[in-house]
């Protein structure tokens, strides 16, 4: 069976772990968690940066920085997984979701203009794919009207625009290490704080709403309650995996990018016989080879592809139902505009597997395996 996804596990990560459990230190913000850190800030040229638990608690901690309330709008895309909007609900804001521009599947500056009111607080965009929004024209958007912007780049670690790292244009931007995403410690994250007046109070709301990151430092000496928070660090044997998952990102991303070439290359006489849809990622940017999603015509040839390559022994995954469609998406939040392209694309969509492991041979299977299936449609 080709698994759809497969985590990578580095050599090093048992040393790394081992040592930890030796160092006894074993909550967050310990050797290996600065480790990270570091790294992920030269990595991605950002000067504020705090690993989390989860890209969900990233995405819940900018929720409380902003001070997002009742009576708050928020706009992001109706394709997106639930944590995208899930995080500003939990503080009350009603969830403003907009179509996509059906080739990247990402959500565009006309979109969001067209969904800013008087009560719209923040914009919360999604790389899909790792493949760049065009961040020009909604950066333009978001500062014309005073709106914040937050980049929800679960999926777009190294991933850039016009040459810079993607993470580096919101105001706060959350990176996610799910099992899932190139870069993994199982569970996982990062918060971006590009706006450095969010600095000192992004430390509190992670540390319990207390001022021990400050205490650590030697700044002061007692720490206390200041406001309110959660506990959003993770601890330093997951931040251990992660160190060695981020000393093999250059070869995580290079093999993910041949396989990601190879499934275009040998699949893009479908496309121009007109039997599927391939992704055409813009020039503006380049990505991280996140996921290959292939198109076909509608949601029941996708199910019959699907069975198809499962009984052959391939898995795919479809990806997400329309938050604006779901139930909780119908009591936090309504869509706006026409849904031209969201409900009919990502019901054609299909993900094939892609992971820095899958050998040149497997993908070659995963490709005959299309080929065999179409030359009969
Ligand atoms: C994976 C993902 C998340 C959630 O990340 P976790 O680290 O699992 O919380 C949020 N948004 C998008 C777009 C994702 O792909």
């Amino acid at each position: 069976m080709i698994p759809f996804s497969k985590p990578y596990i580095p050599k090093k990560s048992f040393a790394y772990i081992s040592e930890v459990f030796s160092s006894g230190r074993l909550a967050g913000d310990h050797a290996y968690t600065k480790k990270c850190t570091q790294f992920l800030k030269d990595n991605l040229k950002v000067e504020g940066l705090l690993l989390t638990t989860s890209c969900t608690h990233a995405l819940e901690m900018t929720a409380l920085l902003l001070e997002i309330q009742p009576g708050d709008e928020v706009i992001c895309p109706s394709f997106t997984f639930s944590s995208t909007a899930n995080a500003f609900a939990l503080r009350g804001a009603r969830l403003i979701f907009t179509d996509i521009e059906p080739t990247t599947m990402n959500i565009t500056a006309a979109l969001i203009e067209a969904a800013i009111t008087p009560r719209t607080k923040a914009v919360c965009i999604v790389h899909y794919a790792g493949v760049s929004c065009d961040m020009k024209q909604i950066v333009e958007v978001t500062k014309s009207h005073g709106v914040m912007l937050i980049e929800d780049m679960a999926q777009a670690i190294g991933s850039t625009y016009e040459g810079k790292p993607l993470g580096t244009f919101g105001q706060l931007s959350c990176l996610s290490f799910h099992e899932t995403k190139n870069i993994t410690c199982g569970e996982g994250g990062a918060l971006i704080i590009n706006d450095s007046s969010y600095g000192f109070r992004s430390e509190i709301i992670r540390e319990k709403g207390t001022n021990r990151a400050q205490f650590f430092r030697g700044e002061v000496d007692k720490y206390s309650w200041h406001d309110i928070g959660s506990s959003y660090l993770p601890s330093d044997l997951n931040a251990a995996f992660l160190y060695s998952q981020l000393e093999e990102l250059q070869f995580i991303q290079n093999s993910r990018m041949t396989r990601w070439r190879q499934y275009l290359g040998n699949l893009i006489f479908l496309r121009d016989a007109g039997k599927i849809e391939l992704p055409n990622p813009p020039s503006f940017g380049t990505h991280n080879a996140h996921i290959f999603f292939i198109k076909l015509r509608d949601i029941d040839q996708r199910t019959h592809f699907m069975k198809f390559m499962n009984e052959h022994e391939v898995k795919t995954a479809f990806h997400y139902v329309p938050l604006h469609s779901s139930n909780a998406g119908q009591k936090f939040g309504s869509f706006v505009g026409n849904d031209r392209f969201t409900t009919k694309e990502s019901e054609r969509l299909l993900r094939l597997p892609l992971f820095s492991e899958l050998t040149e041979n497997e993908c070659q299977k995963v490709c005959e395996l299309i080929e065999k299936y179409f030359g009969n449609q």
